[in-house]
């Protein structure tokens, strides 16, 4: 028997002999998702997990909202500070938040509590440079100007790592700007920066606008320095660009890139993460039709990849009874 034929089989006995005791709606429980950009695929997770945790309302009481956030960063210290409930973040944020291994999380910003509940898509580490100037390279970013990530985007946290993984700092380009993805490809297209920068899963509303308002190319991060980060951290690994997703880019482009990974509190209840858990694989062929970037997921890489945090118990407790986890 599941757990919900059981609970209700309970209800109704407990009617049948309590006669008078009516079935009372559930207590109402809000819950927020901290996503990222509108023009991103973080967006479209949490409207997804939103979505289909919303259609269970009159059961679980669970009312879910996922309102866009600066992304990854934002979303990590909003959860910590208790002004959200879930989010999407970056697996390198993931782990640093745990882990206080970088400064945004070192001392008192550590995030002890941070839980993970699974994986979502890749996310390859996107450069996409203006063809008028001439960047084929990381390399030939010298002295250019960069979009390099809102302050509280996965995007500036990891161009930060590459930067001094190459020994490089932001003075290294003429102008280091720090404009949201929805405004960065306007920004190309205007020739205010030769290049953006986007950690995201593809195709994105980002790209797409970038690469069909001027012609850009996607530029390969590659090199000694990107082997030595993907060698030695488990939150990283290689990634390519498929050929042919973006106007002007037929060829595949090869990068580092992260995992998105969907987070919480352990100070969030058992129940309201089994839920919303519940909510997504319950219905998971609808989740994965919800963006082409879902379109492979697979429930056992979701909950053993990209997450370094422990699982919340909430999370935990579902994949036990699918005998996903032992
Ligand atoms: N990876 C980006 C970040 O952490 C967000 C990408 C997206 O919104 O899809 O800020």
């Amino acid at each position: 028997m599941s757990l919900r034929t059981s609970f209700t089989a309970a209800v109704t006995l407990a009617m049948l002999a309590g006669g008078a005791q009516a079935q009372s709606a559930p207590e109402e429980k809000f819950i927020t998702i901290g996503t990222g950009g509108q023009t991103g695929v973080y967006y479209v997770v949490g409207q997804s997990i939103c979505r289909l945790v919303n259609r269970d309302t009159a059961t679980t009481g669970i009312k879910c909202t996922a309102p866009s956030t600066g992304g990854s960063v934002a979303n990590v210290n909003a959860i910590k500070a208790g002004e959200m409930t879930m989010g999407v973040a970056q697996s390198d944020i993931q782990y640093h938040a745990y882990n206080g291994d970088t400064p945004e999380f070192s001392g008192d910003n550590k995030f002890d509590k941070e839980r993970a509940i699974f994986s979502v898509h890749g996310e390859p580490f996107t450069i996409v440079a203006r063809k008028d100037a001439n960047i084929a390279t990381f390399d030939d970013m010298k002295g250019k100007r960069v979009n390099v990530g809102n302050p509280g985007s996965g995007q500036l946290a990891t161009m930060e790592v590459v930067l001094a993984a190459k020994g490089w700092t932001m003075k290294d380009f003429s102008l280091a700007s720090d404009l949201k993805p929805a405004e960065q490809s306007a920004a190309l297209g205007d020739n205010k920066v030769d290049a953006i920068v986007y950690t995201a899963g593809h195709p994105n509303g980002s790209i797409q606008e970038a690469t069909s308002t001027v012609e850009a190319n996607l530029v390969p991060v590659t090199g000694p320095e990107i082997d030595k980060l993907v060698a030695e951290n488990p939150y990283y690994a290689k990634a390519v660009i498929p050929g042919g997703m973006y106007a002007g880019n037929p060829d595949p482009v090869d990068t580092f890139g992260v995992k998105a990974t969907f987070v919480t509190s352990a100070d969030v209840p058992d129940d309201v993460v089994y839920e919303v858990v519940k909510a997504v694989f319950d219905n998971f062929d609808r989740f994965k039709g919800l963006h082409p970037a879902f379109a492979d997921l697979k429930p056992e890489e979701m909950i053993s990849q990209g997450n370094s945090a422990p699982l919340h118990p909430g999370a935990e407790k579902y994949y036990r009874e699918k005998g996903w986890i032992k």
